[in-house]
């Protein structure tokens, strides 16, 4: 089955697996080692404060940053602030941006058919999927599946761009800065004791959780919720999953306005991203603002 935009097997798929598998696998063993460590660590304000940072400074970065700026260019941004979008997004173990740009273009532009890298209704190959299967799916087992994007269809013009290829050449490092922060935020500021708590807490659990809440846009989002947009594709609104992802799961706005840095469009749509993209716009940190209203003039 061959298919624009969409490779299968080879070395590709096997560098993708690998490379989810610890994405996925380290946090997640971090978070199950936590409450074993509980048992005898201290856990107190140090460890509350990292989590709540770290939580705002990864979803930020993968919602305002590598979502709205460099997948969908729904506004332009000086070179500082794109460096900082990037580092926050790199630090959310997402893997290489440019992947995850690509995968995610592919996914609008084959959204719940055929294609679509990660739809609770169809798989890598095309078969039909419903149920626990479907959401499985898009939850997380795509990412062991054997198709993935081609990259001079889906990413081609990304080459160009520096600071994104910069960012895809290094992203183990940021991997890496995302659990070392933590661990030296929890000594600098409690002795070693803290600094564990921090590493499994802060570290591990926030990233696990933020994963969860990710997927959750591409597996809940696409089967419960509101429809305020009828589309082609299954999109829905998902309030909670907008509370826990800084607005992404306004999902069926964001399918009807890809571009707009807006996803939340009217009261009761939770969008603290949009809320942010608007603060910087005030700041004159960020121009060129997409809205529904002025959507698809560029
Ligand atoms: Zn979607
Ligand atoms: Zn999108």
């Amino acid at each position: 089955m061959a298919l624009r935009g969409v490779l299968y097997g080879g070395r590709e798929a096997f560098t993708k697996r690998l490379d989810n598998a610890i994405l996925i696998c380290l946090p997640a063993i971090g978070t199950l080692a936590f409450p074993i460590w509980l048992t005898q660590g201290a856990f107190g304000w140090i460890e509350i404060s990292a989590f709540m940072i770290g939580y705002a400074v990864i979803g930020l970065g993968i919602t305002v940053g590598l979502h709205r700026h460099f997948t969908h260019r729904s506004f332009e941004a000086n070179r500082i602030l794109r460096f900082c979008l990037a580092a926050a997004a790199a630090m959310a173990c997402q893997g290489s941006l440019p992947r995850w740009i690509a995968d995610h273009r592919r996914h609008h532009a084959l959204s719940d058919v055929t294609g679509d890298p990660h739809s609770p209704w169809v798989d890598g190959r095309g078969r039909s999927l419903s149920g626990l299967g479907g959401f499985f799916h898009a939850h997380f087992g795509w990412m062991f599946d054997d198709a993935t994007t081609d990259m001079s269809v889906f990413g081609a013009d990304l080459k160009d761009d520096r600071l994104v290829m910069f960012f895809g050449s290094t992203h183990w490092l940021w991997f890496g800065l995302n659990f070392a922060v933590p661990w030296l935020y929890g000594f600098l500021l409690g002795g070693a004791s803290h600094a564990m708590g921090c590493l499994l807490f802060a570290g591990c659990f926030r990233t696990f959780l933020f994963h969860h809440a990710t997927w959750s846009v591409n597996s809940v989002c696409h089967l419960t919720g509101k429809v305020r947009f009828r589309q082609k594709n299954r999109s829905r609104n998902n309030y909670l999953v907008a509370i826990l992802t800084f607005g992404e799961g306004c999902h069926n706005n964001h399918h009807r306005f890809p571009r707009s840095a807006f996803h939340g469009l009217g009261p009761g749509e939770p969008d603290m991203s949009g809320a942010l993209v608007r603060l910087l716009e005030r700041l004159g940190l960020v121009s060129e603002v997409i809205r529904p209203s002025t959507h698809g003039v560029r």
